[in-house]
């Protein structure tokens, strides 16, 4: 049998109906499952037999999202999670033990900078933050005792961007997992396993359910793996309710089309915004004159919803441009059908210090933009100053 398009995958893998025949996934909501006899249910809690036990195990619903989102990324396996967050805090517990070293890239989501400051290193866990598109830096801070590499790519808001396969040597000859947060490309643009990644991380919440109902997450890869990370959300309990995977399950169906969509009204957007005599410099990877525009042609299908910009001056003129906004959403949020609009140095990444704003370019008159699906002319008048 040939092997089905990206977008048959989305609409047909994942959901197999059961007795009653639905054609649309149902959603299970029961927290335990009930056997036929006490020898079922003493195979069952034995790991003798397959099968339902208890929710936090596993749920019909949430295999259904697993299973295609697992397609769709080319994975062995994949376990979904509650939040982005709990993918990414499962994935570190399950790789790294005390005394372990990791390396990060200093461009990530602001929650997973802080998760990284202040919770891992309880544990006596080590995180070296490298510049990401920098392959020498990563290759130049790895130990003898380093385990893992965390990275999302390309970075937001600015658009960075890693060779992965090249990155993906390096993990591979001294035996460190590389896992990518692949939530801003999601499966249908970037496909980071077929490029020599370990693990791909989700936060669902975002382009996945796209519509912005729901916290969701996910760890896809290696069944070997996977199996681990599942050991450690069946028994902390980070579980992904049959109602949020039914909605990020259904988000899967449209996946394709919407980022299509975002994409081609992102590139209409910073092509606008370049001709604009407010704008100092747009930040948007699909664009020829961005510095990590050749590699993004190469390993992703498509350049995504994220456009940044500066303007002009400073905060006072960048707080001005989105107080003018009337549709767009003032909010931090992404991966949405609603065009959303933020300024990164005071609520996404308020957290970094100064230097820590320097190094990663998040300066004072910098506006980030989620780019919906509305009509993008709709979009453009409404950032006309
Ligand atoms: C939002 C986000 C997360 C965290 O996901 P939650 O679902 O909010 O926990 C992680 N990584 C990236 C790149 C994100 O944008």
């Amino acid at each position: 049998m040939t092997e089905k398009s990206f977008q048959t995958k989305s609409i047909r893998e994942g959901h197999e109906p059961t007795n009653e025949q639905e054609h649309s996934a149902a959603i299970f909501l029961t927290s335990s499952y009930k056997f036929n006899s006490a020898e079922e249910a003493a195979k069952r809690f034995d790991k003798k037999e397959e099968g339902n036990v208890y929710s936090r195990f596993t749920n019909p619903t949430v295999d259904a999202f697993q299973n295609k989102l697992a397609a769709l990324e080319g994975a062995e396996k994949c376990q979904a999670t509650a939040s982005g967050m709990s993918a990414i805090f499962a994935t570190i517990m399950t790789i790294l033990k005390p005394g372990e070293h990791m390396v990060a890239s200093r461009c990530m989501f602001g929650t997973t900078i802080v998760l990284l400051n202040d919770i891992i290193e309880k544990f006596e866990i080590k995180v070296t933050f490298v510049d990401l598109p920098n392959l020498d830096d990563w290759a130049s801070n790895v130990q003898t005792n380093t385990k893992l590499f965390l990275l999302e790519t390309p970075s937001n808001p600015l658009g960075e961007v890693v060779d992965i396969k090249k990155l993906s040597s390096i993990a591979k000859s001294n035996n460190i997992v590389l896992a990518v947060d692949n939530c801003i490309m999601s499966p249908a643009l970037q496909k980071p396993l077929s490029l020599g990644a370990d693990l791909v991380i989700h936060s669902a919440t975002k382009y996945i359910d796209g519509q912005g109902r729901c916290l969701a997450g996910a760890v896809a890869g290696k069944a070997s793996i996977i199996d681990d990370i599942s050991s450690f959300t069946r028994s902390t309990g980070p579980t992904l309710s049959a109602f949020n995977a039914w909605i990020v399950l259904k988000g899967l169906e449209t996946l394709n089309l919407r980022m299509r969509a975002h994409c081609e009204s992102a590139m209409t957007l910073a092509s606008w915004l370049e001709s604009q005599a407010f704008v100092e410099q747009v930040h948007y990877v699909g664009l020829n004159n961005h510095p990590h525009h050749e590699i993004a042609s190469k390993q992703q299908s498509g350049f995504g919803g994220i456009v940044s910009f500066q303007v002009k001056g400073g905060r006072k003129e960048a707080f001005k441009l989105i107080n003018n906004t009337k549709m767009i959403s003032i909010t931090a949020n992404l991966g949405d059908t609603k065009t959303t609009i933020t300024h990164p140095s005071s609520t996404t990444h308020v957290r970094l210090s100064d230097d820590e704003k320097k190094q990663t370019h998040i300066t004072e008159n910098l506006i980030r933009i989620s780019v919906g699906l509305e009509n993008v002319e709709d979009i453009i008048a409404d950032l006309k100053p």
